[in-house]
């Protein structure tokens, strides 16, 4: 095991009617606060009545930035930094998905810095201070809720980048499993492969003595499976809604599962790369992309890829090689995606070869992808050929 730090200050407040804590949360950060919210999904809902008349309870003036995009882009961030500065608005509460949550992160970093915020996205400078968050979260997934990362798109330029900073922490975030009912069934899929990949960025890596972790992983991913098929049956069912929730929150929240272990993430970040030109959903490329990245590096450490076959699905070792072993967990992962309603090709997507070698030119802009195998380009490209 490594030696590490952690520290995570986002206050949690979970279950049925939480909501209704938001107006005395919020109190403590001003009398102004930006609404972020997305392209409607509150309004049918009847949340955004609800956030509102909180807020007026407690004396809080709201100004609004809706709209923010799935893949939410750099100029939506601009005009929120803009409404904050021009009416000096000193707390942002995001109401929504990962991709509100995300941009209202980048909201807050950029209101106190004076260049432009994709600085901090591009590795050009740290972020100092930010406004304070707090967030609603309506869509279980990404862990943005209880971690310090962000990830924007830069549409103009064709780039999808992601930055931590421990200022983007959420102050507090409210998780209510209700407000997650109306999921979709497609988005549900993405949101448990998210949550899902965020795990495995995480538990294959070459760390030795790690137990504890490791079984953490394997059990967020086991309560993943078991629920994310129940949710989808039957929406309004509280505990795989929950429990679907407190899997994405508790799979990346700034990396409590694997204190003390190496981490990869190559697969997030080529999976940017077709979001940025693609435009598609997160947790839809990376059930096309990771199965791949499996086969691609799983002899490095064979064993590890025999655990999660044996510990996650169940597969009985007993008379085969390790390597039939290790497969078997591959493509047991595959259909798992699949059998949710999660794309394996990028040809069910609409995605074609022809800019497989720019997207890995642009992944491996920063250096080579990844831990568990370093990626160069011509091996991102692979990965992309083997997406097809
Ligand atoms: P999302 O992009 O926030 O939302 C996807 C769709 O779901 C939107 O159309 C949204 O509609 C809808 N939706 C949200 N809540 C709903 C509800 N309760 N009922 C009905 N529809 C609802 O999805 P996401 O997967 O949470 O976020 C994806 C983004 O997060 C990507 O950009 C990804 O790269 C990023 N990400 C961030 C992290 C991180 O650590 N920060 C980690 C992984 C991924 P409305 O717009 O109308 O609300
Ligand atoms: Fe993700």
């Amino acid at each position: 095991m490594n030696s590490f730090a952690f520290q995570n200050p986002t206050k949690i407040i979970f279950g049925q009617g939480t909501v209704r804590q938001l107006g005395k949360e919020a109190a403590a950060y001003g009398n102004k606060a930006l609404l972020v919210y997305g392209g409607g999904s509150i309004k049918k809902t009847g949340l955004y009545d609800q956030v509102l008349s909180q807020l007026k309870e407690h004396g809080i003036e709201a100004f609004e930035l809706a709209g923010i995009e799935p893949n939410p882009r750099l100029s939506t961030v601009h005009k929120g930094i803009d409404i904050c500065r021009k009416n000096g608005i000193g707390f942002v509460l995001a109401v929504g998905g990962g991709s509100v949550l995300d941009a209202s992160k980048a909201i807050a970093l950029g209101v106190p810095y004076e260049g432009d915020v994709w600085d901090f996205y591009e590795h050009k400078a740290t972020a100092k201070d930010a406004l304070p968050l707090g967030t609603v979260l309506t869509l279980s997934a990404t862990g943005s809720e209880m971690n310090s990362a962000s990830v924007i798109t830069n549409w103009e330029q064709n780039r999808k980048l992601g930055y931590l900073s421990v200022h983007a922490f959420p102050r507090f975030s409210i998780l209510d499993p209700t407000l997650t009912y109306t999921v979709p069934k497609d988005q549900t899929a993405y949101g448990a492969v998210d949550m899902m990949t965020h795990v495995f960025e995480q538990y294959f890596n070459h760390t030795p003595d790690t137990p504890l972790q490791e079984r953490l992983c394997e059990s967020i991913l086991k309560t993943i499976v078991e629920n994310a098929k129940l949710a989808q049956e039957k929406p309004d069912d509280y505990a795989a809604r929950a429990n679907l929730m407190l899997c994405g929150t508790y799979a990346l929240n700034g990396g409590m599962i694997s204190v003390g272990m190496d981490q990869d993430w190559a697969s997030h970040d080529i999976e940017h790369e077709l979001s940025a030109i693609y435009d598609i959903a997160h947790g839809a490329g990376l059930s096309i992309v990771y199965p791949n990245w499996m086969k691609y590096v799983y002899r490095e450490r064979i064993e590890r890829f025999v655990q999660f076959a044996v510990r996650v699905w169940d597969i009985d070792p007993s008379g085969k090689s390790d390597e039939d072993v290790a497969l078997e967990g591959i493509q047991a992962t595959r259909d798992f995606f699949r059998s949710l309603g999660a794309p394996s090709t990028l040809a069910e997507v609409g995605i074609g070869e022809d800019r497989i070698e720019e997207m890995a030119a642009k992944a491996v802009g920063f250096g080579p992808l990844g831990h568990f195998k370093k990626l160069e380009q011509a091996d991102v490209a692979a990965i992309y050929r083997l997406s097809l």
